[in-house]
């Protein structure tokens, strides 16, 4: 099924055209498949050319996902495009490689057991979201049955902020959703609105570290205790799921002291993306299970491995060895320390880059950066003749990619502009966007009124 854009313009079927000096063929047809082939050099050029007009990725502050490795991770990974990670068989070491990333992110994440380290690579943290989801529908639906309870009406709970992956679990596996509405100043899941949403038929409770609209990190162990209270109240244990998407790569390094991982008895699982704060291109991401007894057997299936048999439990069967194996490049190229460094350095960045930005006099902090390396801005009450939007609007004449949003319900008014600190964006590069902010402003605050309202597509990651 091709989808189309809504709000696109049909694609004209105009030729693709190539320079002349190469064929004698004005050009081949865009939308089918061409009658022959051309030179690889020719159509490597024409595809090149045409993608110059995408932006320029390390310049892109709207993305969570790497845009930065070292030339040996890519040398690596050139290395392993051909090798697809479902041939266990075929491939043992990148298997094998796999196998001690979970073992890795497993102690990483305080997980009781060593020995029962229990999880899996996933395209990314949507995969990884809907296994983590699925398991906890399995264990719930388990549990009925067991009790001679009906299992038509399962739900979930989180806070309305959650990234959309999660909107797709609950829709895609027919699942309530029972979202947490944001209010007044706070953007993410409280621990008392979550529990209020609990009865019988919630599968988990989803919590989010950090969130993806301010990067704040909701109060995961506050979620545990008063999951706990109502355990005790009403008999209802209910797990928790942790959405550690990035958080669960920052917080282990920044954040020692946090308690937000299996440490928590009720964290059930724990989801991350390989390909964000994991500090490799996309996609990958990783599902990891507190014991061997929180992923129900049925939803595992047996592949060949060296003459044995390898427990797997995925979406995909086909999918790139080689983010694997470039995750594994970064454990071992960085060493705790090594993350701790870049980590830290990107919370530097951007809480120095979200104070300057502060007092720039316009602009009014929702975050700091100072959990998530992310921070989010508004305009001051009473700025009213320029938008963040013409904001994001004025940077982008220098090629920052710096998005505006909405945040989503009970605060439908706020439009924020959101900054993600990446590998790669050091303070020079901060300067040069301050630098670009300052000079547009005289612009911007002497504007009539605002030119951009956001009634365009906004993102929506
Ligand atoms: C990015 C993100 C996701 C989705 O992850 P992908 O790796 O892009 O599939 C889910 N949850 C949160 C909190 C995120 O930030």
């Amino acid at each position: 099924m091709p989808m189309k854009h809504p709000t696109k313009p049909a694609r004209t079927d105009q030729d693709v055209s190539i320079d002349p000096l190469f064929t004698r063929e004005g050009g081949v047809p865009r939308h089918h498949l061409p009658a022959q082939e051309m030179a690889p050099d020719l159509a490597y050029q024409t595809i090149h050319d045409e993608l110059m007009l995408d932006g320029n990725a390390r310049m892109n502050l709207a993305t969570f996902v790497s845009t930065w490795m070292e030339p040996q991770a890519q040398q690596l990974m050139s290395e392993c495009y051909d090798k697809n990670m479902i041939d266990k068989d075929e491939y043992p070491q990148t298997a094998d490689l796999e196998v001690r990333c979970v073992e890795i992110l497993s102690r990483l994440w305080n997980a009781p057991d060593a020995s029962q380290a229990t999880g899996c690579s996933t395209t990314g943290s949507s995969e990884a979201a809907m296994l983590g989801g699925l398991a906890l529908k399995r264990r719930w639906q388990q549990a009925r049955t067991a009790a001679g309870l009906p299992t038509d009406r399962p739900n979930i709970v989180m806070g309305i902020n959650v990234q959309v992956c999660w909107e797709k679990f609950a829709n895609y596996w027919d699942v309530e959703m029972r979202l947490v509405p944001m209010s007044g100043s706070r953007y993410h899941m409280s621990a008392d609105e979550a529990v209020k949403l609990c009865d019988e038929n919630t599968i988990g409770v989803v919590g989010v570290l950090g969130s993806t609209y301010d990067g704040s990190y909701e109060p995961i162990k506050e979620i545990c205790d008063a999951l706990d209270a109502l355990r005790d109240r009403t008999g209802l244990d209910i797990p928790v799921h942790v959405d550690g998407a990035s958080g669960a790569f920052i917080a282990p390094f920044l954040d020692p002291d946090l308690p937000w991982d299996f440490r928590l008895p009720r964290v059930a699982s724990i989801n991350t993306s390989g390909h964000k704060y994991g500090l490799v291109y996309p996609g990958v991401g990783w599902v990891i299970w507190r014991d061997a007894a929180a992923l129900p057997a049925d939803l595992i299936f047996w592949v060949n491995y060296l003459g044995d048999n390898m427990p797997t439990f995925a979406l995909n069967f086909s999918r790139p060895g080689a983010q694997i194996v470039a995750q594994y490049y970064n454990f071992l190229r960085l060493g705790f320390d090594g993350y701790k460094k870049v980590q830290g350095y990107a919370r530097e960045v951007a809480t120095r880059l979200s104070a300057l930005i502060a007092e720039l006099g316009p602009f009014e902090l929702i975050t700091r950066g100072d959990e998530l390396p992310v921070f989010a801005f508004k305009l001051k009450d009473g700025v009213d003749n320029f938008t963040v939007f013409d904001v994001s609007n004025a940077v982008r004449e220098r090629g920052w990619l710096l998005p505006a949003y909405t945040v989503p319900a009970d605060c439908t008014d706020l439009a924020a502009l959101r900054v993600v600190v990446k590998r790669g964006f050091g303070h020079d590069m901060a300067d040069l966007l301050l630098a670009d902010l300052k000079r547009q402003l005289p612009r911007l605050q002497t504007q009539p009124a605002p030119v951009h309202d956001g009634t365009a597509p906004a993102f929506s990651h």
